[in-house]
């Protein structure tokens, strides 16, 4: 019997779990720990904070919907992992100490390091959890008069709820008859990360329709009371500010080697760790470039379950990840657009705009939450 440990209850944590569930004969154990037992459907946060939905319609119980596949649930905080032991040592939770494994799927996530950019714990929003995406929904209804600064910070990973705040926040200007201003800051200028062209490309005509002003190659290195400062000393000042912080992998894997310098895991294209034993890493977590993306967890959830199974059945893992954006920024209307290209292969690009993809973006998010939990 092989005892199987997940670590992560997001994308990438849930959709392996059910996977191995469906595929690995049932002598198997597959244990998932996560430090909360609620999943969260990070791509609805921008809509939760504009009150268009309420966090019982995006999040469920992992307890019980893991019950149901045959999932051991722990809540817990994995806060080291010794792959080289084959161990994780739990706290905080259902349980305290140290656990075994036989095989590991490492699916942490990433951290939000907020202490990269000077202030910003003290006076910067974001969305990037449900009570943080509240609070910046409380600020932007308070907000009638002035300017909003609505952007990402060097190392941030992930533009699609930049955008879709500041088209959130103009509807609702535009609803209420209120005249402020909106620019969106970007570390560097789109076309120096990958498909960022191609988005800013489509978006700009629904930038200009909403007066949204961008303004790129603005590494924010400060966040005063009054203004977002980038590293060369320019300023902005801003009335109304919601920031994607700076992100760094998971601390789990400190010291292991078995990182890059941002703490991601290196891994190769079936997802097995390099420099690890019978252990896999998906999702945020993992060093591969680009955007970090909901649905590149869950397409290298599904690669991880296929090479984790083989391997334990004694074949070789043949599966293989191939790293694609597929991503729709909900514009509310018909200027959505949708875009999916290949980050490892020349060509394979397609872009789409209207409202046809802000539907599909809500359907998407019924579907997975009908089919998980
Ligand atoms: C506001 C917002 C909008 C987004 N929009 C989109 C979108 O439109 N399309 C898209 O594809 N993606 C989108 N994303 C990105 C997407 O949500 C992430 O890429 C995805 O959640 C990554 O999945 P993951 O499983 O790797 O990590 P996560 O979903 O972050 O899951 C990590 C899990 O591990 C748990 N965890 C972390 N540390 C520990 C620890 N030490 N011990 C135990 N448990 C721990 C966490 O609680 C969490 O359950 C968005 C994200 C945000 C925040």
């Amino acid at each position: 019997m092989a005892n199987v440990l997940i670590l992560g209850g997001g994308f990438g944590g849930v959709v392996a779990a059910e996977r191995l569930a469906k595929t690995l004969a049932p002598e198997h154990q597959i244990t998932l720990v996560s430090r909360s037992s609620r999943f969260v459907f990070h791509p609805a946060l921008v809509r939760l904070a504009f009150g268009k939905c309420e966090v019982e319609d995006i999040s469920y119980d992992l307890r019980e919907a893991m019950l149901d596949r045959r999932v051991r649930f722990i809540e817990a905080t994995a806060a080291r992992v010794n792959p080289f032991e084959s161990e994780v040592t739990l706290t905080g939770g259902d349980i305290v100490g140290d656990i075994k494994y036989d095989y590991l799927i490492y699916a942490l996530g990433r951290r939000l390091a907020t202490e990269q950019v000077r202030g910003f714990f003290e006076h910067a929003h974001h969305l990037l959890g449900v009570g943080a995406a509240q609070k910046f929904g409380e600020a932007a209804r308070q907000f009638r008069v002035g300017h909003a600064v609505i952007g990402s910070c060097p190392g941030s990973r992930l533009e699609v709820p930049v955008y879709e705040t500041a088209f959130a926040l103009a509807r609702q200007l535009e609803e209420r008859g209120d005249a402020a201003r909106i620019t969106i800051v970007s570390p560097e200028y789109p076309s120096e990360h990958p498909g960022g062209a191609d988005l800013a490309r489509a978006l700009r005509p629904a930038l200009a329709a909403h007066h949204i002003e961008h303004l790129a190659d603005f590494p924010i290195a400060e966040v005063t009371a009054e203004a977002v400062v980038s590293g060369d000393g320019r300023e902005v000042e801003y009335d109304l500010l919601m920031l994607v912080p700076p992100f760094e992998g998971a601390s789990a894997l400190a010291s292991t080697g078995l990182t890059d310098e941002g703490g991601y895991v290196r891994v190769d294209h079936t997802m097995r760790v390099l420099g690890a034993e019978r252990m896999y890493a998906i999702g945020d977590a993992v060093y591969f470039s680009g955007p970090k993306m909901g649905h590149m967890a869950v397409r290298q959830a599904e690669v991880a379950a296929e090479n984790l199974v083989a391997e334990i059945e004694g074949r070789e893992p043949s599966a293989r990840y191939k790293h694609e954006i597929a991503l729709v920024v909900d514009e509310g209307g018909k200027d959505t657009v949708y875009l999916h290209k290949s980050l490892w292969e020349e060509g394979g690009k397609m872009v789409g705009r209207g409202r046809f993809w802000s539907w599909a973006k809500r359907a998407h998010e019924k579907y997975f939450r009908a089919q998980h939990s």
